[in-house]
């Protein structure tokens, strides 16, 4: 089991399935999402995902859904409409270190500073909207 909570703990999640997968998104919705300078993600099937409490659920394009605490602000999900997983912000994991990206996305957006995971793959956004 994984599990995950916002700032003040008012809302939680869980999954009871491995993560599908995990890699930083560099694109500029994530960057504002986060507030940071890329976003690092998990992504879980969502028939696996249990949540605790009602996150804030913000529609950040025709595509997705974002989720954050109503709260405290704490960035939590991305969903895309037409996909079966959800994806979690990884600050939101109680055990962050329990997971490891393996690529970057949206590296059209990278800023040049950003040196972390140099020797991952990397794939450009696909979705433009
Ligand atoms: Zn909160």
């Amino acid at each position: 089991m994984i599990t995950g909570r916002c700032l003040c703990g008012g809302v939680r999640w869980s999954a009871s399935k491995p993560a599908s997968a995990v890699h930083h998104c560099h694109c500029g919705m994530c960057r504002r999402w986060t507030g940071a300078a890329f976003a690092t993600l998990v992504w879980f099937p969502r028939s696996a995902v249990h949540w605790t409490g009602e996150p804030t659920v913000f529609r950040s394009s025709p595509i997705a859904v974002r989720t954050h605490c109503g709260l405290c602000g704490t960035p939590l999900s991305l969903g895309y409409d037409s996909r079966d997983d959800i994806a979690f912000a990884v600050g939101s994991l109680e055990d962050p270190q329990s997971v490891t990206p393996t690529h970057h996305y949206g590296v059209e957006g990278r800023l040049p500073w950003v040196d972390i995971g140099r020797d991952l793959p990397v794939r450009i956004t696909k979705e433009r909207w």
